[in-house]
């Protein structure tokens, strides 16, 4: 085998990420665009295909030089037939054979993976939950996802359709999701949501990063958002800490940035609302990988795959 690279790409409701890796995960060269941009899905496809050739053009690669392609997308994905089954905020994406496609266009090998999975065995292999054994890997941004480790091993469920945290009811009543469902965690947590609140209390619009900036400078109006999303996290993950006896939580993705705060918030709730034996044995860390764990997830799958 003589590929040296691979391409990972990262869709997320807000940022397209497309970068080059080497076979040890580290990225050399990165492209982030704008997903709301493109509106329609045959755009965004067409923006994938022209960033990869561009890619190629500018570092002068061959086919040859690359081991394959590697996706994770926002939503439940048929990892297997590489189908796009749904992605919830990111609209018009419904059964699309998206491996197909690309593998057509740009006749090299694609895998594709739900992005919050890829997240999980980037940090299950080279991150903060290496080493744990049962696990919740959680990415939180305008949707909420997370990837389950059960003894060792990624948790797919039978369509592998598994790990839709968001989409876990938190009350009775409530907001409609776009998913179709009520009151579901992300409607309360998502990015979207947490801008809103924002807007309401500082009477303006505010981005993720300055209502972070504005926590850490003990703002009492910021303060009060991220832990109310801590504790409707916390809220969640008590259900799951309860349900699964984990031995740890990563919490990962923008909104993590908010760090301490937040994360803090989310373990005063689970310590206190979980059942003892099962509150006494997780741990809640920060994820490592920052926002470059799922291009490395996709790299990882890529290199997964083609050893198998
Ligand atoms: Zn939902």
């Amino acid at each position: 085998m003589n590929a040296k690279f691979i391409v990972g790409i990262d869709l997320g409701g807000t940022n397209l990420k497309i970068a080059i890796l080497d076979l040890k995960y580290n990225i050399l060269e990165k492209k982030v665009l704008n997903t709301k941009k493109y509106g329609k899905k045959e755009h965004l496809i067409l923006a994938i295909i022209n960033s990869i050739t561009s890619f190629f053009k500018n570092n002068n690669l061959k086919k040859k030089d690359i081991l394959g392609i590697g996706i994770g997308l926002p939503g439940p994905v048929d990892n297997k037939r590489g189908i796009v089954h749904f992605l919830p905020n990111v609209p018009g994406w419904r059964k699309v054979y998206l491996k197909k496609v690309l593998e057509h266009k740009l006749n090299l090998p694609v895998f594709l993976d739900n992005d919050a999975k890829l997240m999980t065995i980037a940090e299950y292999k080279l991150g903060k939950a290496k080493g744990f054994k049962n696990v919740l890997c959680l990415t939180l941004g305008t949707g909420v996802g997370s990837g389950v480790i059960l003894n060792r091993k990624l948790y797919r469920g039978e369509d592998n359709a598994s790990g839709e945290i968001g989409h876990m009811p938190i009350n009775e009543r409530g907001e409609r999701c776009n998913c179709g469902g009520i009151a579901c965690l992300e409607a309360y947590i998502g990015n979207n949501k947490i801008l809103r609140e924002a807007r309401q209390l500082f009477k303006r619009n505010i981005s993720l990063e300055e209502l972070s900036a504005k926590a850490f400078e003990h703002n009492k109006l910021a303060l009060n958002i991220w832990q109310k999303v801590g504790r409707r996290l916390g809220t969640a993950l008590v259900g799951v800490v309860n349900l699964l006896n984990l031995d740890a939580v990563v919490i990962g993705g923008g909104v993590a940035n908010a760090g301490t705060i937040l994360l803090d918030k989310v373990k005063e709730t689970v310590n206190r609302q979980s059942m003892r034996v099962q509150a006494r044995r997780v741990k809640i860390f920060k994820a490592r990988l920052g926002n470059d764990a799922g291009l490395i997830g996709a790299a990882i799958l890529v290199k997964e795959q083609k050893l198998e």
